[in-house]
């Protein structure tokens, strides 16, 4: 058992007919369980359609960061989905890909919506951070998230501890293959919370020059058991068991923790 717990299929739906379906066998074959991100309403409800063909991914809602203005006029509309959805993701500040000061302001109200109501409702969020990493630490201190995921982080490694002493678990891509930075990250998070992710189809595209598909995690456990020197199954069985720990006791994800239980069983 492989886990991917960040990537968006509904973006397979952009790479022409059979894309998806490919992506889909990659994901069965492999037996990667996959948490599918969305962006905003439309890719979640296409996300809820492609959990439904196939029992390893996991779909969750989010707004993500660069669609926040979109969205920061129309936040009543969010609250149906996010109280669906078991984990809430994608979302966050990006202050790296977008410069405009008055997003930045629709960012941070959109997250804060997602942050209220992951602390209501105890749930898992799925961080974006990119260039704003001190921001998203400080809005964390004024609302009570106790579960996360920080997805691709390239920050300070300060700011890496201190989101690790908030509880963050912090997922490695592919970008460990190619960047010295992302290396000394995958060093300096601790064993019991690293986990794993493509971004696929789309993020790894500037490392690999084409879209990423689901067996691209192989690649990525390979280089974090290169870089930690340890082995391939030493990973897996690490990553595995964190995601199961970070899961662990919430009732609306037992059916995940089964089917990554049953996976591994098999
Ligand atoms: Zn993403």
């Amino acid at each position: 058992m492989l886990i991917d717990a960040h990537a968006h299929l509904n973006g397979y739906d952009l790479l022409g007919p059979g894309a998806l379906d490919a992506a889909l066998a990659e994901i069965e074959h492999h037996r990667i369980f996959t948490i599918s991100n969305s962006m905003d309403l439309p890719s979640y409800r296409r996300n809820l359609e492609i959990a439904g063909a196939c029992g390893l991914v996991l779909p969750v809602f989010g707004i993500h960061p660069w669609y926040a203005p979109d969205y920061v006029d129309r936040l009543s509309e969010l609250r149906a989905p996010i109280e669906q959805s078991p984990i809430l993701g994608e979302i966050g500040l990006d202050h790296h890909f977008v410069e405009d000061k008055a997003a930045h302001e629709a960012q941070e109200r959109v997250l804060e919506f997602f942050f209220k109501a992951a602390a209501e409702q105890d749930k898992i969020v799925i961080l974006h951070t990119k260039g704003a990493e001190r921001d998203i630490l400080a809005l964390l201190n004024r609302h009570h998230v106790r579960r996360m995921i920080v997805h691709w982080y390239s920050g300070p490694l300060k700011i890496l501890r201190e989101l690790e002493e908030r509880g963050a678990y912090f997922t490695i891509g592919i970008e460990a293959a190619y960047s010295r930075r992302v290396q000394d990250i995958v060093l300096a998070i601790p064993p019991d919370r690293l986990l794993t992710e493509t971004d696929n189809p789309g993020g790894p595209k500037e490392f690999i020059e084409q879209p990423g598909s689901p067996a691209l995690l192989r690649d990525v456990v390979r280089k974090i058991a290169e870089i930690r020197q340890t082995s391939e199954e030493a990973v897996l069985h690490v990553v595995r068991a964190n995601l199961l720990m970070l899961m662990r006791g919430d009732p609306r994800l037992a059916d995940a923790v089964r089917v990554i239980r049953a996976a591994h069983a098999a």
